[in-house]
This record gives C-alpha cells, structure tokens and sequence, in this order.
C-alpha cells in the first residue's frame, strides 16, 4: 500500500536505528575516544535512504580522531523551500563511567518494555532519530508541507562545538538562513512543557593563592594560603553578587549565579599550614552582561586582595561562553511552537531561559531564531541512560505539525 507508514512501522524503524547506532562508540578525542566518523556515516547512509534532496558534509580537520576529521551533516528533505526547520542532533557521546553502575550493556542497545537503554540513547540519539522520524513520515506518507525539513548532525558538542556547530556556523554559515528555524532536541522534561529559548552566559574560572607551607604549630613562619583563599572566595561571592544583581523573569532561576564550587586537595595530614590554595567558581550570566565585565572585577579584586596581602594569586578561566541574545517568546517560531504542542498534543508551554549548555546559543549569537525542546525524562550523561521511543513518536508528530505536515500515528 502505497502512502503508509504506521506507528508500529515507526516503532520498528526507531529500533532498528538504535540496535546498530548504540554500539558505535562516538566518543570525541578531549574525552579519550576517536570521534563521530563512523556514526557519521552510518546516518549518512539513512539519510541517503530516506530520499533527502541535498545532503552536504561540513567536515573540521581534527589528527587527534579516526580518519582526521569530525564530521558535520547537513541535509535538506526537499530542498527547494523558502524556509526550512532544522532539527540539530549532536553525533558525540560522553563515556559510559564507572561502568558497575550500569545494570545494561552501556555501548549496546537493549530494549525493556517501551525504554532503549544505552549510552546516547537520549543524549542526543534521541535528537538523531526525531530529524531521521519525521523524513521517513513524510517520505513513506507522500506528504508536502509548507516548511522543509533539514537535518544537522554535528561533531563535539559535549566538549566545546570548536569542530561542530562553531566550525559548521563559520565555513557554511549561508546553509542556514537567518529566516529559517532551528531546532535542538537536546535538552527537555518527561511532559514536554520546557521549551528553552535562552541561555545564560558561562564562566568558569579557577583562582590560586599562593602562600609559604609551615609545620601547623609555627604559623607565624608561614602564610596560610587556605584562610586567605577562603576570604578571598567570600569577597568574590560577595561582590559579584552585589553588583550582578539583575532579575530577567524569563530565566529560571531569574538572576544571575556565582557559585564557589570544585576545591583543590592542599595538604594530606591535619598540622600543616597549606602553602596553596586553589578554589573555582561556576558563573551563569544573564544576557545583561558579559564574561568580560566579570571577568574583569575578578582579576581587578584579586590583584588588590594579594597586594594588601603579600601573597602572589592566579586567575585562570576554564571556560567562557558569552550569553546570547534569547529568542523572542512573541516571535513567530516560538508561538508557533506552543500553538503546535497544544494542537497536536494538548500540552501547554510557556517559553523559559534556563542555566546554559547546549548547542542553541551559536544558533542564537548568529540570530538565528532556535528553541530547544524534547520530551525526555533527562537521564543524560547517567548510568542506564534511556529513551522512550513512544516520547520519539509523539515528539515526532509535533515536529510533522511545525512544518505544516499533520500526520498523526
Ligand atoms: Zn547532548
């Protein structure tokens, strides 16, 4: 029968996709893998299969990964459509870790009741499998529809997108137009009632005071790096509090964060002074500011802290990522998002900005309007990490809804 693809077809396709997909170990070099190169293409073979029009590699050159590259795919279903929504699924995985923890094989597929347990599976397989869904519906149910539909699989988003998403934005940035839509099913909640359309800007830094070590009973011989590491992490706490204080309602939480977090061991036994100390802060900024401005009062406050203190202090950044301008919650794609979910699956949504991390903010920084939605239960980067596959059905519905090809299974 001709313009048939049924819910069960669908479910046997999800599975089928995972059973070879999830043994292909796409874990990138910064975290002791050798890449995406064979995920790569093993959906670029699906993708050819399901009849896409144009389908095009954006490939950055990396020595340390199998075959010397991280691969990124971008392909269109139609390819001849003013607008296009694209679905954006990141290739790479993070490592199964402490592997006892895991009550399934992690880089095999196993399938319980309606859950596909393994690594990648939800983060971002399920990404993977709602662009590849949605082609096969319109390719097996001869559909049209208003909107094209495109496909981005992108190398390196668990370790900085420096050979993915950046890498794409720059070599191909006229690919994806500045009218078009982006989707990035990375991130969401077990209703499918988050839809993200801000982040926080980024700062990690790591500050060192160092000090002179001495035996516990003589500290005047000394200077304790620990005490004067712990006020000058307070100052910091305190000042950035104080002068980053904007409220925006659209975030959750809706202000700003500095937390002092990870602290470096110093000394193994209890009666020596510590010579060093060395602390780090997790900031997440709102769009009112940028990691410069703060970065700035960090190393202007620490310099003055060592100064009136005699001791000599390092500020590191670890990592730093601008925030981005949100995308409008009125604008036309996010409205036509929430009709959407409401329509075909009677969820109500309100647009929200959330703490930072996913690919969304390129998109975003390039003006590009992009959301960031799924339905998931968030087992990301867990042991026993699973996906639902009737969430990728339903899920699936909603994107067919987006680009004006309503089907439903
Ligand atoms: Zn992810």
């Amino acid at each position: 029968m001709v313009g048939s693809l049924s819910r069960g077809g669908l479910e046997e396709f999800i599975r089928s996709v995972y059973r070879d997909m999830l043994p292909i170990r796409a874990v990138g070099p910064d975290n002791g893998g050798e890449g995406e190169l064979e995920k790569c293409e093993y959906l670029e073979g699906i993708v050819r299969s399901l009849g896409f029009k144009r389908c095009e590699r954006y490939d950055a050159g990396d020595p340390r990964a199998r075959g010397g590259l991280r691969p990124n795919l971008v392909a269109r279903f139609y390819g001849d459509k003013p607008k296009t929504l694209w679905v954006v699924g990141h290739l790479d995985v993070v490592p199964p870790g402490d592997s006892s923890l895991w009550h399934h094989e992690p880089f095999k597929a196993s399938f319980i009741d309606e859950k596909v347990y393994g690594r990648g599976s939800e983060d971002d397989g399920q990404g993977i499998l709602l662009g590849l869904c949605a082609a096969k519906s319109l390719a097996e149910r001869e559909l049209d529809s208003e909107v094209d539909l495109g496909v981005v699989l992108v190398s390196d988003e668990e370790t900085g997108s420096v050979y993915g998403v950046r890498h794409l934005l720059s070599v191909g940035r006229g690919v994806i137009g500045d009218d078009d839509w982006v989707l990035v099913p990375d991130a969401g909640n077990s209703d499918g009632s988050l839809l993200e359309v801000a982040e926080k800007g980024v700062l990690w830094f790591r500050v060192q005071v160092l000090g002179v070590q001495t035996h516990g009973s003589t500290p005047e011989k000394g200077v304790n790096a620990h005490r004067l590491g712990s006020k000058l992490m307070l100052l910091i706490d305190d000042y950035l509090h104080g002068k980053y204080n904007a409220r925006n309602e659209l975030f959750e939480p809706p202000t700003s964060t500095f937390e002092p977090t990870k602290r470096e061991p110093n000394v193994p036994n209890v009666n020596t002074v510590p010579g060093s100390d060395t602390f780090y802060f997790d900031c997440r900024i709102l769009p009112n500011y940028t990691t410069s401005q703060v970065l700035g009062d960090v190393e202007r406050l620490v310099e003055d802290f060592c100064g009136r203190n005699g001791v000599r202090c390092r500020v590191e950044v670890v990592s730093r990522e601008d925030p981005s301008p949100p995308t409008d919650p009125n604008s036309e794609f996010a409205k036509r998002f929430t009709e959407t979910l409401r329509r075909v699956r009677g969820t109500s949504v309100k647009p929200k900005g959330i703490g930072g991390g996913t690919v969304a903010k390129y998109f975003r920084a390039n003006g590009i309007p992009t959301v960031v939605w799924m339905t998931c239960d968030e087992t990301a980067h867990q042991p026993d990490e699973y996906a639902k596959i009737p969430n990728i059905v339903s899920d699936t519905q909603v994107i067919l809804g987006l680009i004006g090809a309503n089907v439903s299974f």
